[in-house]
């Protein structure tokens, strides 16, 4: 394998017991570079960071991180790296300053390095006029940053950041996200497990939709809706006819349409979508439902990673059909 790429996997593997977590999964993150690992619950991108991580050993295949083997180098390749969780892990008894200082003097940095390096991320996460009362008076934003810039004490190449902003409000995780492009445009890696998807969609460079403990599909968040096509959408007069309207659209797609009832919208995914929306509109017209708007959008990565998953849960299904026939 050659060692270009920050994060480099090949038919990984990771079982537990019968419980096959990771079932050949191929990663390749580039330096400078956010991917974003998306996935149903239970598809295995925790146990992906775990092993990336070097915090669990994997059962089969091959992982290089900055470089090193995780399996045979993870004391090189712990000290390449940073890893930020969804519970922060700041000491809530100490202040911000004092919970840098410890993390630097775990990452080996010794008195006036440490203390500079703990005062430096401070000012970078806007945390300096904090930074002297105990982080249990900290607001959950405040607390997350902290989380961030303890995982980025030892200047790590990679940064493993697993649901970074899982409950936080939205100026909080803008924050966040400024920091963690900034860090990427530095030329750090980030491999970016989220369950927000519009998170992915902002951040990430490249996506890789894990199922079933393999990559499903990969590219960019602009490749990857292209794939699925666009988003045929019409928007009704009122609410009462929304629901004809999704009967309409399914029954002349066969997709799933989805209705937002505030924006009283029916929208559904479409592969050829130039021929599918006048036929849609002249559908609804027969049907008598009037329109304010009909419109080909792309896709939102919801949809993407709907799709994409389903199609999967679809053939899982099928086989196992198939096995039983
Ligand atoms: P979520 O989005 O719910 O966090 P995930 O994609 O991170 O899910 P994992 O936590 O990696 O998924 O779990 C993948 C599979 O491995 C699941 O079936 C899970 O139950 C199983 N698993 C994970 N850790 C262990 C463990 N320590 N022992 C046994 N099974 C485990």
């Amino acid at each position: 394998m050659t060692t270009t790429y920050a994060v480099l996997s090949e038919g990984l593997e990771k079982s537990y017991g019968d419980v096959h977590a990771l079932r050949g999964l191929d990663l390749a993150v580039p330096y400078g570079a956010v991917c974003g690992l998306l996935g149903p619950n239970g598809a295995g991108k925790t146990t992906a960071v775990r092993v990336l991580a070097t915090l669990t050993a994997p059962t089969g295949g091959r992982a290089l991180v900055a470089g090193h083997d995780v399996t045979r180098e993870p004391v090189v390749v712990r000290r390449a790296i940073g890893v930020t969780g969804q519970y922060a892990s700041v000491d809530g008894d100490l202040t911000g300053r004092e919970n840098l200082r410890l993390f630097a003097r775990l990452a080996g940095l010794r008195g006036a390095a440490g203390r500079s390096r703990a005062d430096e991320l401070l000012e970078r996460f806007a945390l300096g006029g904090a930074a002297d009362r105990v982080a249990s008076t900290w607001s959950g934003g405040m607390k997350r940053r902290l989380d961030l810039a303890a995982g980025l004490i030892n200047r790590p190449r990679v940064l493993f950041l697993d649901e970074p902003t899982t409950g936080l409000d939205p100026a909080a995780r803008e924050h966040i996200w400024t920091a963690v492009r900034e860090l990427a445009d530095e030329g750090t890696a980030v491999l970016l497990t989220t369950q927000y998807l519009e998170e992915a969609d902002r951040l990430a460079d490249d996506i890789v939709v894990v199922d079933g403990g393999r990559a499903v599909a990969g590219g960019t968040p602009a490749e990857l809706k292209a794939r699925i096509g666009a988003r045929a959408e019409v928007t009704v007069t009122d609410r009462a006819a929304l629901a004809g309207a999704a009967v309409v659209l399914d029954q002349l797609t066969g997709g799933s349409p989805v209705v937002d009832e505030g924006r009283l919208t029916v929208g559904v995914t479409v592969l050829d979508g130039d021929l599918t929306l006048p036929r849609i509109i002249r559908a609804l017209d027969s049907a008598g439902i009037p329109l304010t708007d009909a419109a080909l959008r792309p896709p939102t990565l919801d949809e993407v990673f709907l799709r994409l998953t389903r199609v999967r849960t679809a053939t899982i299904t099928e086989h196992a059909k198939e096995n039983a026939a």
